[in-house]
This record gives structure tokens, C-alpha cells and sequence, in this order.
């Protein structure tokens, strides 16, 4: 049974883990927060263990990690779980879109693996999914204790990759209505269309009480 209130637990607090070690995310996680006023300190600063991410869902890893920062810093913790869902594949990387990278974290094998995988597919559209995981420190389970929200972007994937402003999967990746690559893309023109940016608006939509905003 779901014991979460139907309202969303707001956080009040100037002071936010974000459950990450990738520098990307970071980045763009604090970008998307920069107007929020909050102080954030990334789980790599702090030393936080990396917990073992064994969920089957973009959700379920995403509060995963948000729990295990926010029981370890005891500090509300936000995560990110995402990755791209070629549709010609079944869905494949999604949620293991990093372990293609292998364990140098190589993102061009990771593309050369899509690219392979498609052979002469016609079909070469692809979403980015990402789930946002903002956790308060507290017996798991407790009401409010999380709050998860689920963002996509949909678009074309395209050979050779494009671009190095961004990171992972985005040199390939055009998002529908444009024709540059993520990579390619002004990193500000990215935030404003991401998978990462849609979860976010909604989170920031019941999680951050409008006098939050500074
Ligand atoms: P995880 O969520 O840490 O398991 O990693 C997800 C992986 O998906 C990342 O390492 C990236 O390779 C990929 N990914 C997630 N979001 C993006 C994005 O915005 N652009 C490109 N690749 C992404």
C-alpha cells in the first residue's frame, strides 16, 4: 500500500546533496538550481559510498541513491537516474546506459555499441529518460519520505557523433524540432528541453515552495 500523502512533501531547506558522482549531472543539476538559491554539495565531495544500483526502473534507481545520500549526510539528498531508450533496440541502454561505457567510462565505445547494434535499422529514434529523486534523511518508508518525478525528450539518433559540449550519449542524440546534436547544442538551449530539465520543472512544481525562489 502507498502510505504518501497525496500532497507532496515540500522542501524548506537552503542546504541539498546531490546524489551523484558523474560531473555532468552535477553540473547541470546545479545550473538547474542556480535560481533556486539552495547550497549544494555533491556526493563526491562529501565521500559518500556509491550505493549498489540494482533497481529495474529509472525510478527505482533514482531513489535508491537519494535515500542512501540522505541517510549517509543526513541531508536532503536529490538524485538522478536517466539514460537513452533507442526504440529500434527494445529500450536498450535505459537503464544501463553507463555499464555501455564500460568500466573506463568510454563514451564513444558506448555510442560505437548503439551504432553497431542498429546496423541498418530504419528506424533511429531514441528518448532520453531521466527520474529525479528528492529524499529526506529518515526511516525508509516514513511518509514523505521521497518524492520521485519522471521527465523524456525524444529524438533521432545520428551517425558520426557530433559535438563535445555535453556529455555521455548527447554527441548522437538530435532532439526532435532542431537539427543539432546535443553536443553540438549551447549547453543553456540543452537545459531548457533536457529529460533532466522536464523532471525538474516538475519537481520544482511541488516540491519548492514559490517563496523559495529568490
Ligand atoms: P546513471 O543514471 O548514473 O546510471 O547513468 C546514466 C547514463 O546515461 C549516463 O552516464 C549517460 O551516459 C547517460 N545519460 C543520462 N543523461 C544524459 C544526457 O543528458 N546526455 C547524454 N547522456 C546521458
Amino acid at each position: 500500500m502507498d502510505a504518501r500523502p497525496a500532497t507532496p512533501r515540500r522542501f524548506d531547506g537552503d542546504r541539498l546533496v546531490i546524489a551523484t558522482h558523474n560531473a555532468g549531472k552535477l553540473r547541470e543539476i546545479d545550473d538547474l538550481l542556480a535560481p533556486f538559491g539552495v547550497t549544494v554539495v555533491s556526493a563526491g565531495e562529501l565521500g559518500l559510498p556509491e550505493p549498489v544500483e540494482d533497481g529495474l526502473t529509472f525510478a527505482a534507481n533514482a531513489e535508491i541513491k537519494a535515500r542512501a545520500a540522505a541517510e549517509a549526510s543526513g541531508l536532503p539528498a536529490l538524485a538522478d537516474d536517466s539514460g537513452l531508450a533507442v526504440h529500434a533496440l527494445g529500450g536498450q541502454p535505459g537503464i544501463y546506459s553507463a555499464r555501455w561505457a564500460g568500466t573506463g567510462k568510454d563514451f564513444g565505445l558506448a555510442m560505437e555499441k548503439v551504432h553497431t547494434a542498429l546496423g541498418d535499422a530504419t528506424d533511429r529514434s531514441a528518448h532520453f529518460a531521466c527520474a529525479l529523486t528528492l529524499a529526506w534523511p529518515g526511516p525508509a518508508g516514513r511518509d514523505g519520505d521521497l518524492e520521485t518525478f519522471e521527465g523524456t525528450v525524444h529524438g533521432t539518433l545520428v551517425w558520426p557523433p557530433r559535438g563535445d559540449r555535453g556529455f555521455g550519449y548527447d554527441p548522437m542524440f538530435v532532439p526532435d524540432g532542431h537539427a543539432v546534436t546535443f553536443g553540438e547544442m549551447n549547453p543553456a538551449d540543452k537545459h531548457a528541453m533536457s529529460h533532466r530539465a522536464d523532471a525538474f520543472r516538475k519537481l520544482v512544481a511541488a516540491c519548492f515552495a514559490p517563496a523559495t525562489v529568490r
